[in-house]
């Protein structure tokens, strides 16, 4: 069995198989793109690749069952899989990992139910396997990031010099991270794009009919969906991004969405590109000084720190994650997640990007997306489920701990040892994005308060218990401790009404 997110080539389970003996099984479902709304591109993207996958193997002599949307009248996986199960009696299904537990607990319940054997096979298309990660995090009371990063640097001899890291040091954040300035980014590279072919085509047309309502749009599909583009976007990268990818990583500006950024998070995680061959490619770009070691550095920790990190995070907690809810954050979503319709300016961009393209930058959905979701105070599923449907990349393993630990601090500090939270200030200094709203970014009170900043001091308010006096936190809480009252007390009342007129679907 070969799910959407696993279509390497050559795929690494069908090594011990034989096309004489064994046959392939696919299924494209409703219920995929149902259970949170998955938006148009992203069901566009997984679909597409699945069928170029498809035509391949069949192509390289395989016999494969695969069930086309619109052609079957099974809602979810698991369904489709038991009656395909009953009829054509394997003795065993095998499968790669599944990236999200509950797609792996619908399929045991399928074989259980056909009496057929599963067998989860370890996925080799990461680098860290599930039991070294356990290992390694049961070992630590906190299992951080930076302290994975670096023992993975060693194992694995990345951007290493005689065993100490290239360059003297592990971080080059000091020249990574600045922003544009007031004169912009300039003449930007334009990414390498894939627009539709016939077989997507198809696809697009298929979603069209069979799902018509889901959010976002796919006018401007151009990701890759073969294991080659994949390959020509990565040396696009690589050429032409990768040099100045540190130095920018965090900055936004209106109306670019790429800046330096990879487009390569949804290849990965669909298994169209392995992370062995992106974080050579950026180890050979510094080798053979075509980009700095700082750029190198900031792009490999995202590969193999943040993105192994993770993965070994989501299935050590398991379905922990989503009971977690520390900061007992319970209001809905605000309808404007799903319109982009608001007055405040970088939340305008951010999402209407996110449904115009399937996808935003790590810092549009950390600091901009996310912030406003942590500082309203989001039930995490509610959040949780936005993430999970509406980025073109988003796969559970890599979506929920981003998500629940990183941007909204649910897990208790399991993942970040503090919530990243800030005032509008942040999104003024790393964007354009401000000069362009009728709010101020400075201003806490009044009509032409920023939202964030109001939610930022109330947010501070709301949570000193448990952040002021902690060792890493209690700087950034001394300074609510120092406000008057009566400033308090007006921020408290102008927070609420910005929460009540949200609740209403007011436009903000
Ligand atoms: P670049 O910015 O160019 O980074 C290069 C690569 O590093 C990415 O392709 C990705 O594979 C990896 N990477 C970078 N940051 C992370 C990270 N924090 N975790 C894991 N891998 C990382 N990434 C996803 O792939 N799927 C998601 O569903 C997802 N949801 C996120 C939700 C939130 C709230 C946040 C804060 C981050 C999320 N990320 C997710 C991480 C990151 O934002 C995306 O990987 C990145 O924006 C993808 O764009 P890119 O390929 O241009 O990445
Ligand atoms: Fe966003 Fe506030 Fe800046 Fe407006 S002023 S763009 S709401 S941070």
């Amino acid at each position: 069995m070969v799910l959407g997110d696993q279509l390497a080539q050559p795929h690494p389970a069908l090594e011990a198989l034989h096309p004489s003996r064994d046959a392939l099984w696919m299924a494209e479902v409703p219920g995929e793109s149902l259970h949170v709304p998955s938006h148009t591109a992203r069901t566009v993207l997984f679909l597409s690749a699945m069928r170029h996958f498809a035509r391949r193997q069949r192509e390289d002599g395989w016999t494969l069952h695969y069930h086309a949307l619109g052609e079957h009248r099974h809602h979810t996986l698991e369904s489709v899989l038991e009656a395909d199960l009953r009829r054509l009696r394997p003795c065993e299904v095998q499968v790669l990992q599944p990236g999200e537990i509950r797609v792996q607990r619908g399929l045991e319940a399928a074989c259980r139910s056909a009496g057929v054997t599963l067998t989860v096979l370890s996925d080799p298309l990461f680098l860290v396997s599930l039991e070294a990660f356990s290992e390694w995090a049961g070992a630590r009371k906190q299992p951080r990031m930076e302290h994975f990063y670096r023992d993975q640097r060693r194992r694995l001899d990345v951007l290493m010099e005689d065993g100490e890291p290239a360059g003297g040091q592990w971080n080059f954040d000091a020249e990574n991270r600045r922003h544009f300035g007031r004169e912009g980014p300039g003449r930007l590279p334009t990414p390498k794009a894939f627009p539709p072919d016939a077989l997507t085509r198809k696809v697009i047309q298929t979603i069209a009919e069979q799902l018509p309502d889901l959010p976002g749009r796919c006018e401007d599909f151009d990701w890759p969906v073969t294991p080659a583009q994949a390959r020509e976007a990565l040396d696009d990268f690589i050429a032409h991004r990768l040099p100045y990818f540190g130095r920018y990583q965090d900055a936004m500006w209106g109306g670019e969405p790429w800046l330096y950024h990879a487009r390569l998070s949804a290849a990965l995680n669909l298994h169209l590109l392995g992370p062995r061959e992106v974080i050579a490619a950026a180890e050979g770009a510094w080798h053979s000084g075509h980009t700095p070691l700082a750029a190198a550095e900031g792009f490999v920790r995202q590969i193999l720190g943040w993105r192994e990190y993770v993965r070994g995070l989501y299935f050590h907690f398991g379905e922990r994650w989503h009971e977690w809810n520390a900061l007992e954050a319970g209001e809905p979503l605000p309808a404007l997640y799903w319109d982009a319709n608001t007055e405040m300016h970088c939340l305008h961009e951010a999402i209407g990007q996110t449904l115009r393209l399937g996808y935003a930058h790590h810092i549009q959905r950390l600091m901009v997306t996310g912030l406003f979701a942590q500082l309203l105070g989001v039930q995490p599923a509610a959040i949780h489920g936005w993430y999970l449907g509406i980025y073109v990349d988003a796969v559970e393993w890599v979506e929920m701990p981003n998500v629940i630990g990183m941007s909204q601090h649910a897990d208790d500090g399991r993942m970040a040892s503090k919530p990243y939270v800030a005032t509008g200030r942040y999104i003024q200094r790393m964007s354009n994005y401000c000069t362009q709203c009728r709010y101020h970014p400075t201003e806490a009170l009044g009509d032409d308060a920023c939202p964030f900043t109001t939610l930022y001091w109330d947010f501070l308010d709301r949570h000193r218990d448990r952040f002021a006096n902690h060792p890493r936190t209690a700087l950034q809480w001394k300074h609510v401790e120092k406000m008057d009252t009566e400033r308090l007390q007006a921020i408290r009342t102008q927070a609420a009404a910005i929460r009540e007129r949200l609740r209403q679907g007011e436009r903000l």
